[in-house]
């Protein structure tokens, strides 16, 4: 006799539920016309709106990956609002004016004061905003009597008055000894980004439902891998962390500071029994993720790796094969 089996979401292993279609690469990040990879009976309408809304928003609007969709074009620039600034900074890193916050996105000014560090060249930068919620500041740190000992970022007589007055509130008078010079053509800028417990879920996420693709959702249902399954849906963190970001070099021949795509790569590697199952996940080929999904894998061996690289730039999918 046959048996039939009911679909079984692969995140809250619930059945008999609503099933949505589930996007392996979130659109945020790309589509692919006929080609775009989902799922449509292993997610449950319930999951999918849960890492729609908490996970893949968030880190889609902060973070390196929001950074690089602005590159790419794959954000409308009207959309550039929603950039969340806490998971996101950017700052010169050279010229005269080294380590002075801009605007992430626009690159625009920030209004701000560095601080010239005591026997050092360097200089501590703080926002308007940071200085208004200041309470004192560790006058020792700095050498605020030095010519270029501190210097203020306005762009208005208003809020440059607005910046001393908070510089004087923590003891500290500013006294106006020169203009320092416009930057020169293009200087680098260094970004901050936030890697946090979303980022990981996140990266987590598009490694398991790229192995349920690949090897079919049923066979994710084994308890191997409940733990990054609930790490994925209900954050709940295992040590060792399961997902870690890595330096490992996913295309063979791309060398050093020369890379052939911009595109999304995903990974999932062979595994013998009693190994870890490792898969890895790179957007934009940029920071790879390094994702356990399973820490002592009990099924048969897996001769096979997959994986695939996702070009949104010309909106294709195409199979990565593994050098013996
Ligand atoms: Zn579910």
């Amino acid at each position: 006799m046959e048996k039939i089996q009911l679909a079984t979401c692969i995140y809250c292993l619930r059945q008999g539920v609503k099933f949505n279609k589930d996007h392996v690469i979130p659109e945020a990040f790309g589509t692919y016309g006929s080609q775009t990879m989902t799922l449509t009976r292993e997610v449950c309408w319930d999951c999918n709106a849960y890492f729609g809304d908490n996970i893949e928003l968030v880190v889609a609007r902060g973070g390196l990956e929001a950074i690089e969709r602005i590159h790419h074009g794959l954000k409308p620039m009207s959309e550039l609002n929603q950039i969340n600034r806490d998971r996101i900074s950017a700052e010169l890193g050279d010229g005269p004016m080294v380590g002075t916050k801009i605007e992430p996105v626009t690159h625009g000014n920030i209004p701000q004061v560095g601080l010239k560090l005591k026997n050092k060249e360097k200089r501590d930068h703080f926002t308007l905003n940071q200085l208004e919620g200041m309470e004192r500041l560790d006058l020792e740190r700095y050498d605020t009597k030095a010519t270029n000992g501190i210097l203020l970022g306005a762009d208005t007589r208003e809020t440059q008055n607005h910046l001393i007055s908070e510089l004087g509130r923590l003891g500290i008078r500013f006294r106006e000894t020169g203009r320092a010079p416009g930057a020169n053509g293009r200087l680098p800028v260094d970004y901050s980004f936030v890697i946090d417990s979303l980022t990981m879920r996140m990266m987590a996420k598009i490694a398991f439902s790229y192995s349920a693709k690949m090897r079919g959702g049923a066979y994710l249902l084994k308890k191997d891998f409940d733990e990054i399954r609930r790490f994925i849906r209900y954050d709940e963190r295992p040590i060792p962390r399961p997902v870690k970001p890595t330096t490992k070099q996913l295309l063979r021949n791309e060398l050093r500071g020369w890379r052939i795509t911009d595109g999304h790569l995903v990974v999932s590697d062979a595994v013998h029994p009693g190994r870890e199952l490792v898969a890895h996940v790179s957007l934009f080929n940029q920071l790879p993720y390094r994702i356990v999904l399973c820490s002592s894998y009990s099924g048969k061996i897996i001769y096979r790796s997959f994986g695939h690289h996702f070009d949104f730039k010309n909106k294709t999918i195409s199979e990565l094969y593994p050098l013996a």
